[in-house]
């Protein structure tokens, strides 16, 4: 393969419904990084039907180059009509490194699209770098989490990796930058699609996303059940933030997946997080250690989570929680 005739930093523009996905904004932030290391540009990859109202903004945010496929089969995410389009955009356009969202769609996409295109695909990068071969550095944890592993795509273009919501930092938006929107046509090979939407049922959902909250009360198998979550609820109600939790009260089945901190949960950076009877295992600690301001309260003063934390209280959170929702009920009141 003659690595030279592959360039540029492509992203995957997830969108739902119109509405540009956190996560590719993020990636085009770490794509403008990896770019200017290599002198090349950042081209977005906007799929969809409607959207190209969205490609100014991908401009503002860093891409120089918006591919914008409008096509009807687009319109809503499935597995195949995207792969296609996809696949075509690379093996026409010759990306060097495609960077997707480690979102339910790209986790779909990621390995379909390297399967199709035979190259690696690293899940999960919590780092990219170039190297001074002009690789692509890509670092995961490996092993459980124990160590970080650094994956290196020597001998396959492009270098994909997929990277989740939240792990990389968008560039703030500007308007001033100028860039190149391009239409791109799609050739569908239709006999291939299998699935075709019927109907959309959308969950009732009245909780913010964790990854969106600025204040998380987080609770682990300390709290215990759900009398224990409820606590935190009062809380987090006092406070304006959201609850999430630990692994071990999710596989407890007291709280659902999505309110899951961690490696195998969502990766969390308020400005103000709360681990509430979490012992502060290296997973947990993978999700949640970029926070703003980390408070611990563990009855362990040895518990691993006070390493990270910037205020420990040694103490049964049953005990301490109630107490801190009463003086921060009252300090509200006060303060209104
Ligand atoms: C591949 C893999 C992926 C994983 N992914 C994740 C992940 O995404 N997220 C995640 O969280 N974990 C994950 N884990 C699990 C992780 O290793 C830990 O088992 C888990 O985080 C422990 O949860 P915990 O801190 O709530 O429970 P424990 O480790 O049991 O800790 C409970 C803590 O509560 C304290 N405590 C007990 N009672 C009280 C009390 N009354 N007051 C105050 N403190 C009290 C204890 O001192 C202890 O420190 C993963 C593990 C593996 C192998």
């Amino acid at each position: 393969m003659d690595k030279t005739q592959y360039k540029d930093v492509y992203v995957f523009v997830e969108q739902r419904d119109g509405v540009v996905q956190k996560v590719a904004v993020e990636l085009l932030g770490k794509a403008r990084e990896l770019a200017d290391a290599l002198g090349e540009r950042v081209v977005a990859m906007l799929l969809g039907h409607d959207i190209s109202a969205k490609a100014e903004e991908l401009i503002a945010y860093g891409a120089d180059v918006v591919l914008c496929a409008d096509e009807r089969e687009l319109a809503q995410y499935t597995t195949e009509p995207y792969a296609q389009a996809i696949a075509q955009i690379v093996r026409e356009r010759k990306p060097s490194i495609v960077l997707i969202g480690a979102t339910t769609i790209g986790r779909d996409l990621g390995p379909r699209l390297s399967a199709r295109l035979e190259t690696g695909l690293t899940a999960d990068c919590t780092g990219l770098d170039i190297s001074e071969e002009r690789d692509l550095l890509m670092t995961r944890p490996a092993f459980g989490g124990n160590l970080m592993a650094t994956i290196i795509c020597k001998e396959h273009r492009p270098q994909m990796s997929t990277v989740r919501p939240g792990v990389m930092r968008a560039k703030e938006k500007d308007a001033s930058r100028t860039g190149v929107v391009e239409k791109v046509d799609i050739h569908f090979d239709k006999s291939k699609f299998r699935v075709k939407v019927l109907e959309t049922v959308k969950e009732q959902k009245n909780k913010i996303d964790i990854t969106e909250a600025k204040v998380l009360v987080s609770g682990g198998r300390g709290v215990g059940n759900a009398e224990g979550f409820a606590m935190l609820g009062k809380l987090a109600e006092t406070l304006g933030a959201e609850v999430s939790s630990s692994r071990a009260m999710v596989d407890a089945g007291v709280m659902p997946h999505d309110r899951q901190v961690g490696q195998t949960g969502k990766t969390v950076r308020p400005d103000l997080y709360f681990a509430m009877g979490i012992s502060g295992a290296i997973q947990h600690l993978a999700g949640m250690e970029e926070s703003g301001y980390i408070v611990a309260v563990n009855k362990d003063k040895y518990a691993p989570i006070f390493g990270v934390a910037d205020l420990g209280i040694v103490g049964d959170v049953k005990k301490v929680v109630p107490l801190l929702t009463e003086r921060l009920a009252a300090l509200s009141k006060h303060n209104k």
